[in-house]
Order: structure tokens, then C-alpha cells, then sequence
């Protein structure tokens, strides 16, 4: 048993705004199911994903990413 082993089912990027849900059956990540407005995001955003706050802690992590 890996209580602490959980898989996410959803994700948000920190940086641009694009969220998305775990697809099991695909076995994929898709974009959130949004009404008129998909959280799509950015194409050429690095994605920064913010995991319900459980997987990342909190801890000083500043990455210098240059372009
Ligand atoms: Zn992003």
C-alpha cells in the first residue's frame, strides 16, 4: 500500500492559466472542460503545473528560465 503514491487528476500551469484533467481511459492529460472558454493556455508557455499544492511543496524553488 502507497497511500502517499497518488496519481493527480488535475493540473493547473502557475504561469498561463492552462488547466487540465487526467483522461484514464487515453491515459493522457486534456485540456479542462471549460463552457465557452477552454483553460487552453499558452502554446509556448513552459508550463509551470500546480498539483492540487499536495505534489509541490512549498519550498523556496525559483528557476531562471532564459527566453
Ligand atoms: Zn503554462
Amino acid at each position: 500500500m502507497y497511500p502517499e503514491l497518488r496519481t493527480p487528476d488535475e493540473r493547473s500551469c502557475e504561469l498561463c492559466g492552462r488547466a487540465e484533467v487526467w483522461d484514464e481511459d487515453a491515459g493522457t492529460w486534456r485540456v479542462a472542460p471549460g463552457d465557452d472558454d477552454p483553460p487552453v493556455g499558452s502554446l509556448y508557455c513552459i508550463h509551470e503545473w500546480d498539483i492540487n499544492g499536495s505534489f509541490v511543496p512549498f519550498a523556496e524553488r525559483r528557476e531562471t528560465v532564459e527566453g
